[in-house]
């Protein structure tokens, strides 16, 4: 059975392009009978609004879509410390504790990660665990990460076979500061004890699967299939944004449009003025 979900963080409201990626995967797990999942993804440290859960539901429902909703992340917190003390105990090894600030980062790194961030210079990765951790990031040591689990591959229904490619990473965060787990770990324990069999979600975050699909074998969790689907973008070619004018899906509710009825569009590719649909990934085999 195909199991699919819509994972939104709470950091803002919803817009055209949420509304499109829940149809995506709505409509994929019901086309199999399968089933559609609502998770919400609320901890992002201070920028989560949890209060916008229920605003996103009442949008679901205004677009005519049907869910079952999982436990927020929030409640999940155990899970991730667990993970990650398996991935520092259990043989493995490969975390280590990071002091640095973002500004000490941006000044020393020399590469960007493919999500745009910089890639982690090292600077704390040969230094001795010493002193009172709790303030501490926690990183992946990538390369003894990558030597532990050889070489990866996973499969995008849209763009085919991948060879995994988490090294472009560098040494990501695993747990973080200020907030109980890191995008990586948390999608990745979740997904899985969700029972997400297609993980369905905008092709930006493409590359992260790399990364996903490196801590599934870190942690021996099996493996799913993903689907990043296309982006909606605004007329300057740009993924759509509240922050640059999309009007948000609860205004459009509230200002009485039909929401049925923008789902069908969408669903059709009639999209509004302005805004058009990136190119689709596809398999080159
Ligand atoms: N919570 C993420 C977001 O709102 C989505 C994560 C995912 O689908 O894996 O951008």
């Amino acid at each position: 059975m195909i199991v699919t979900r819509f994972a939104p963080s709470p950091n803002g409201p919803l817009h055209l392009g949420h509304a499109f990626s829940a149809l995506t995967a709505h409509d994929l797990a019901m086309r199999s009978g399968g089933r559609f999942l609502l998770r919400i993804e609320d901890i992002d440290g201070a920028r989560s609004r949890p209060e916008l859960a229920d605003e996103f539901r009442r949008d679901l429902a205004w677009l005519g879509l049907e869910w079952d909703e999982v436990p927020a992340q929030s409640t999940r917190v155990a899970s991730y410390d667990a993970a990650a003390h398996m991935l520092l105990c259990r043989a493995l090894g490969v975390l280590y504790p990071c002091r640095c600030t973002r500004a000490q980062i941006a000044a020393a790194s020399r590469e960007t990660a493919p999500d745009g961030s910089p890639v982690y210079p090292g600077t704390c990765r040969e230094q001795p665990v010493t002193g009172d951790t709790s303030h501490c990031a926690w990183r992946l040591d990538m390369a003894k990460a990558c030597e532990i689990a050889g070489p990866l591959v996973w499969t995008d229904d849209l763009a085919g076979k991948q060879q995994a490619r988490p090294e472009l990473f560098g040494d990501v965060v695993i747990l973080r500061k200020d907030a109980p787990a890191s995008y990586h770990l948390a999608a990745t324990m979740d997904d899985h004890a969700d029972g997400v069999t297609l993980v369905t979600r905008g092709m930006d975050l493409f590359a992260s699967t790399h990364v996903h699909r490196l801590l599934q074998a870190l942690l021996g969790l099996p493996v799913p299939t993903w689907h990043h689907h296309p982006l909606l973008l605004d007329a300057d070619g740009r993924k759509l944004a509240k922050r640059r004018g999309s009007p948000a899906l609860a205004d459009l509710r509230q200002a009485g449009e039909d929401g049925r009825a923008l789902a069908e569009h969408l669903r059709a590719g009639k999209l509004p003025a302005g805004i058009s649909l990136s190119e689709s990934l596809h398999s080159e085999s």
